[in-house]
């Protein structure tokens, strides 16, 4: 099983690579290849690149509403429910405002986009953030098939934790639902599986559409941007975490980062934390041994609000736009920066480019030109990829700090490596 297990990370990682020579060299070579364009970029790679995300997709809301209820149908105290959900919100958010102020910090230290000139015109179109009262009301489901249908995450997370809750106090009723819900959820882990094992074709397919679409010409003149988001995204993933790991749960980071592997090429190819939750879920259960319980709350909640990756993104463009336009920042705007980003980070979704998007709110609360947006779209693709990797990764972080801290953590599936691969 082990090495089965190895195999499939290899494989990944091997599609990976395939992917992008492969697309590098139909952009270099064959770009006016009818062949090539018609049969493989937009025929063969793009149509199992599309099954593949979307078959991760098809299995995200059923993953989320069944597990949840039932986690929250196992919680027989449900005050903890309260309280698990409160830990978990807090971390989210604070480290999603540490992730920022570390970007902040370090874009000051570098300076990217100073001197550099505008050559041409730009503009973005901004959308209006909702308002709080919105975003409250907006939590709650008038139809819960509707919000499936949509795939509304908080909406749906709230109907699946009043369901569990319900089951939790229905005596008799209730058990036998839990039942029901519970071989379901197995099922659909099954599914995962099966999938999973098709991501190495699926993650080649991408790349491969990817590099052979995209130029990447646009990022020698906006190194200095591009670099100093990729720096912080890499300090954040390899260092915060871990050190945060150890100190909050004194889990062994090295475990941690080496049970990511998987996971974190799934966010990379996909550039989705919300199609990329089945895998999550898989691996804090099965790998880092997280109880049900808790990976069904944080989890989906975590794609869905917590993007440290994004916010770094974000902080770093702050300043980056602020120094293309000359515009000096006082440390009280950075202070709003790092307010809204976090707050820009839960407006988020979980698909991919969005944090481009949501960059708009945090640029309008310190008075900087939303149209500096329209600068760094261009290499945008590759840093979304990546942010989407570590908002994975800060996800599984606190979802391990949440569960070793409710004793909802089986360590020795934690701590023993040959436990750890064993995925069935
Ligand atoms: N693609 C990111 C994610 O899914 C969100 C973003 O920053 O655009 O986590």
């Amino acid at each position: 099983k082990k090495a089965h297990k190895t195999k499939l990370t290899i494989r990944i990682v091997l599609g990976m690579i395939a992917g992008i020579l492969v697309g590098v060299l139909l952009r270099q070579l064959f770009a006016d290849s009818a062949f090539a364009n018609d049969y493989l970029i937009n025929g063969l790679f793009s149509i199992v690149g599309q099954i593949f995300v979307t078959s991760l997709k098809m299995l995200v809301v059923p993953l989320v509403f069944v597990s949840l209820v039932c986690g929250s149908g196992s919680l027989k105290d449900t005050s903890r429910l309260g309280r698990l959900g409160i830990k978990t919100l807090l971390l989210y958010l604070a480290t999603t405002a540490l992730a920022v102020a570390l970007a902040i910090a370090v874009a000051q230290l570098f300076n990217p986009g100073a001197g550099m000139h505008l050559s041409a015109a730009v503009s973005f179109d901004a959308k209006q953030a909702p308002s709080l009262a919105e975003v409250l009301v907006d939590l709650f489901p008038s139809n819960p098939i509707q919000a499936m249908a949509e795939g509304k995450m908080l909406q749906i997370i709230v109907f699946a934790l009043l369901v569990g809750v319900a089951i939790a106090i229905s005596g008799q009723a209730g058990e036998r639902v839990a039942g029901l819900f519970s071989d379901l959820n197995v099922v659909i882990m099954k599914l995962v599986t099966i999938l999973m094992n098709i991501a190495p074709y699926g993650v080649f397919c991408l790349l491969a559409k990817l590099f052979a679409t995209q130029g990447f010409e646009a990022i020698s003149s906006l190194a200095s941007y591009f670099l100093v988001v990729l720096g912080v995204l890499l300090i954040h993933g390899l260092i915060c975490y871990p050190v945060l790991l150890k100190l909050l749960a004194g889990l062994n980071p090295m475990l941690f980062l080496r049970k990511m592997r998987d996971v974190v090429l799934f966010g990379f190819s996909t550039s989705s934390s919300n199609a990329t939750i089945p895998v999550t879920m898989e691996t804090v259960n099965q790998k880092m041994g997280v109880s049900n319980t808790v990976s069904s709350f944080t989890i989906p909640l975590g794609a869905t609000i917590n993007m440290d990756g994004t916010a770094i993104m974000q902080g770093v463009a702050t300043v980056f736009i602020a120094n293309v336009y000359g515009i000096d920042l006082s440390l009280g705007q950075f202070m709003t920066v790092i307010a809204t980003a976090t707050l820009a980070s839960i407006g988020t979704a979980g698909v991919p480019g969005v944090g481009l998007i949501t960059l708009a709110m945090v640029l309008q609360q310190v008075g900087l030109p939303v149209d500096g947006i329209a600068l760094i779209m261009g290499v945008d693709r590759l840093l979304d990829m990546t942010r989407t990797a570590v908002n994975i990764t800060g996800d599984c972080m606190v979802t391990c700090v949440v569960a070793k801290s409710e004793g909802e953590m089986d360590l020795s599936v934690y701590g023993d490596p040959s436990a750890a691969v064993q995925e069935e």
